[in-house]
């Protein structure tokens, strides 16, 4: 753009310059030429009164003319100081002011004299050798008649014509070069003029190119670079516009990806990772920072999985498999891989999604164990259903004493068929949330009384003291019917396991109060001065069919899935329980519960 204005610059002054020179060696030729008319009509007009006011007659002999006019011609020089001769028609000079007319050439074929002989008077311009000097020569004819007698010449040398042209040359020089000097000034302004608003624009998109939407040109003028710029300024209008749909669609796009549970991985035709989101990292156990622009066979993955990979990038179609992962931890992903491509490309790259179907699976797991040890549950009090009635009808009957225990154990096992199966309907109907609660406030002192009668003749028939520890203004918002199977649970739990005179006990305590200092939670405690659970079995009581002794479960007829649906129903309070326990010493389930839902 600088160039352009120094050219523009250049031109202009060139231009000017040339303008100016031509018009002034124009005016310094006309100056001249007018000094020299006025030269020639002053000399003229000197010649014309020389001529009146003197005797130019030819009478007498040649020597005597030539030495009156000789004489005349120096007296005249005087007055005019310029040469004069007097030319006969011949051209024999007979008088000259400056030189001896003997001495002097013939003058007829002179241009001047020839001039003035055709046309009544001549000028000349020419050296004088004898005078050595540029001379000015204006001849007239005196005439007799019609008859031409002789010449009159004045010359002058042209020393100071010459040097008055030459100072008019030196002024014209002069104010050339100051013209010059003004014209490069304005043709430079007029330049910027011209060239600033493009330098602007050229700036302007110099910063959108640098991805600088916001600039925009300054255009008043409506010309053809005011239209430019406003062009210019539409145009980044336009591209703002789109640039902000860019971004908000990214943004969204990366909004999915970023909260998606599904891990995402792109491999590029180049066969590198180019894109990964936070799931994936997650599941591969690599940071974007690691994995990013590697190629997938250099990154470190399972070798199985980067030969999934290979096989769809070769085989350029759909792939779907299942893969046990180790690292970072053991898990099973679902695994797609999609070939993708491109708006005129047939293929340009794999697209990967990672799912983690451990917890899938490991449901479809547990609920075929489930199937498993539901069967093996009901199998053992249906053996010996069928074994002690088959006993009965193989003869034992006949035995009053002996088939009268057996139907007793017949009776005691279908009854704890009925509790099992019974079991397993709540705890399923539980599980999958079928039943809705009923929350009402209940006043828990009366309440644990309740319970507690309902546990006292079994309780009474083991010599197990139950007792209880609870305020008596304290209420809890909770489906009763539930709580109270929690607490039949429990409680009849803690007299199950409980050796003969030993004690249960429930205490209830308000705990973590707010800042209007209310209660918020509630804390239920039962505790047994039982046999204890080992520290091993801990972890895993709440589990559907465990129990720590089954030989000991089976005499109290338990059937493994209390502890598990009183979890269920805790958590359906959005409450929380835990265990205590030490072996020989007791045990103690702590729950904690919501005051108010
Ligand atoms: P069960 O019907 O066998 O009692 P639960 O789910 O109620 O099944 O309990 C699981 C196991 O936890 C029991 O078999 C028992 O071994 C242990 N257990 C539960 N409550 C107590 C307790 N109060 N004292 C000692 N062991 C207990």
């Amino acid at each position: 753009m600088m160039k352009f204005r120094l050219k523009l610059t250049l031109i202009l002054t060139v231009l000017i310059a040339c303008s100016m020179l031509t018009a002034g060696i124009f005016m310094a030729r006309l100056l001249a030429q007018s000094h020299m008319n006025a030269l020639q009509n002053n000399m003229t007009r000197e010649l014309k009164i020389i001529e009146v006011t003197g005797d130019w007659s030819l009478n007498g002999p040649e020597s005597a003319l030539i030495e009156t006019y000789t004489a005349k011609s120096k007296r005249i020089k005087e007055f005019t100081s310029a040469t004069l001769t007097f030319i006969r028609a011949d051209g024999k000079v007979l008088g000259d002011s400056d030189q001896d007319p003997a001495m002097m050439d013939n003058q007829l074929q002179t241009p001047e004299i020839q001039q003035a002989r055709t046309e009544g008077y001549g000028f000349k311009t020419r050296y004088s050798d004898t005078l050595n000097e540029n001379m000015l020569y204006a001849a007239i004819p005196i005439m007799n008649g019609k008859e031409i007698t002789s010449y009159l010449r004045l010359a002058i040398g042209l020393e100071q014509v010459d040097a008055a042209v030459r100072q008019l040359w030196y002024f014209l020089i002069l104010g050339l070069l100051l013209l010059l000097l003004i014209a490069a000034y304005v043709s430079y302004r007029i330049a910027k003029s011209i060239t600033r608003p493009m330098e602007q624009i050229t700036r302007v998109a110099k910063q959108i190119t640098d991805m600088n939407y916001k600039a925009r040109v300054n255009t008043k003028s409506n010309d053809e670079i005011g239209q430019l710029g406003h062009a210019i300024n539409v145009m980044a209008d336009s591209l703002q516009l789109q640039m902000n749909h860019i971004q908000e669609n990214e943004s969204r796009l990366t909004g999915v990806l970023e909260n998606m549970v599904s891990g995402v991985m792109m491999i590029d035709r180049e066969e590198r990772i180019v894109l990964l989101n936070p799931s994936a990292e997650e599941i591969l156990g690599f940071s974007s920072q690691e994995l990013l622009g590697k190629k997938y066979k250099e990154a470190k993955q399972q070798f199985e999985f980067t030969k999934l990979i290979e096989e769809s990038i070769e085989g350029r179609e759909h792939i779907r498999d299942e893969m046990i992962f180790y690292f970072p931890t053991e898990r099973i992903l679902e695994i797609n891989l999609n070939p993708i491509s491109q708006v005129g490309e047939e293929w340009s790259g794999v697209l990967i999604v990672l799912h983690d179907i451990t917890a899938v699976r490991r449901l479809e797991r547990m609920r075929s164990e489930f199937v498993a040890n539901v069967s093996h549950e009901l199998k053992t009090p249906i053996a010996a259903v069928k074994g002690f009635a088959e006993t009965l009808l193989a003869g034992a009957l006949n035995d009053k004493e002996t088939a009268k225990s057996f139907l007793q154990i017949i009776f005691d096992e279908s009854e704890r068929l009925n509790r099992l199966i019974g079991d397993i309907l709540e705890l399923s109907k539980i599980e999958s949330k079928r039943i809705p609660l009923h929350f009402s406030p209940v006043h828990m002192a009366e309440f644990i009384e309740k319970s507690l009668n309902m546990m006292s003749t079994e309780a009474k028939k083991k010599g197990i003291v139950l007792s209880a520890e609870v305020d008596e203004d304290v209420y809890l918002e909770a489906d009763e019917d539930r709580l109270r199977q929690i607490f039949i649970n429990l409680l009849s739990n803690g007299i199950s396991y409980t050796q003969d005179g030993g004690k249960v006990k429930v205490r209830v305590e308000q705990i973590s109060m707010n800042m209007d200092g209310e209660y918020e939670r509630l804390r239920i405690v039962v505790s047994d001065t039982g046999i204890g659970i080992p520290k091993k079995d801990l972890p895993r009581i709440f589990e559907r069919f465990y129990r720590v002794d089954k030989a000991r479960s089976r005499i109290s007829g338990g059937t493994g899935l209390g502890l598990s649906i009183v979890k269920h129903l805790v958590e359906l309070h959005k409450g929380t329980i835990r265990v205590e326990s030490e072996v020989g010493m007791g045990t103690k389930f702590i729950i904690d519960l919501p005051v108010i839902h």
